[in-house]
């Protein structure tokens, strides 16, 4: 897993009784401007989430742990987990094959425009707890924090959301307090209107 002489990557981190994976450092969609990765930081909490390769299958499973270990698996890290499509499906139908089924992806909620079909139903499907980086109340402003690649990504995040809630995964949308142009109380309702929850994070909190 390490390279010789250096420091290994961090594949699995632990945060409040849960296990994360790291499972890229790619974002492909968007290019947020207050992500630490774009402002120099590479850390969270003491680790360090750059990622020299790609970890493997077999890499992420063991790195998640033992059924009973941690309160839950977490598939998140600085990057896109979703960018990993297969690897991700993969190692949640291995986890849950050997007993652990409390698993949770983080997102910016833009497989769909990724992939050009809906592939929220197939993540729901293994990966029953999905929370998405709704982010701000409007295009305009989403825009202005995420800078998306390609156009409609808004939208597009909006659509996986309902798809991933239809599907029947617990779904929670979120948006960073103190941000620019960012109306909390405006994001909890477009969530009370998508019937998903809400959850406000703080900056750098990327749990
Ligand atoms: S989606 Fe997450 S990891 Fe990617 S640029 Fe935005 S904040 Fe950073």
């Amino acid at each position: 897993m390490a390279t010789s002489g250096l420091e290994a990557d961090t594949i699995g981190y632990t945060l409040n009784k849960s296990r994360y994976l790291n499972v890229t450092n790619r974002c492909g969609m968007l290019r947020c401007a207050f992500c630490p990765k774009f402002n120099g930081s590479w850390t969270v909490s003491e680790y360090n989430m750059r990622l020299r390769h790609n970890p493997t299958v077999e890499e992420l499973v063991e790195a998640a742990g033992e059924p009973g270990e941690y309160d839950e698996v977490v598939f998140c890290g600085m990057g896109e987990s979703t960018t990993r499509l297969d690897v991700m499906l993969e190692v949640a139908r291995r986890l849950r094959a050997k007993g652990i089924t409390k698993l949770r992806l983080n997102t910016n909620g833009l497989a769909n425009q990724m992939y050009g079909r809906d592939v929220a139903p197939e993540i729901a499907a293994v990966i029953p707890t999905i929370s998405v980086s709704l982010n701000a109340q409007d295009e305009e402003t989403y825009n202005r924090h995420c800078r998306p690649r390609y156009p409609g990504a808004y939208e597009s995040m909006l659509g996986f959301v309902k798809s991933a809630h239809e599907a029947g995964a617990d779904v929670t949308v979120t948006a960073v307090d103190g941000l620019p142009g960012v109306d909390i109380a405006a994001c909890e309702a477009i969530a009370r209107k998508l019937g998903v929850k809400f959850r406000r994070r703080v900056l750098d909190d990327l749990v």
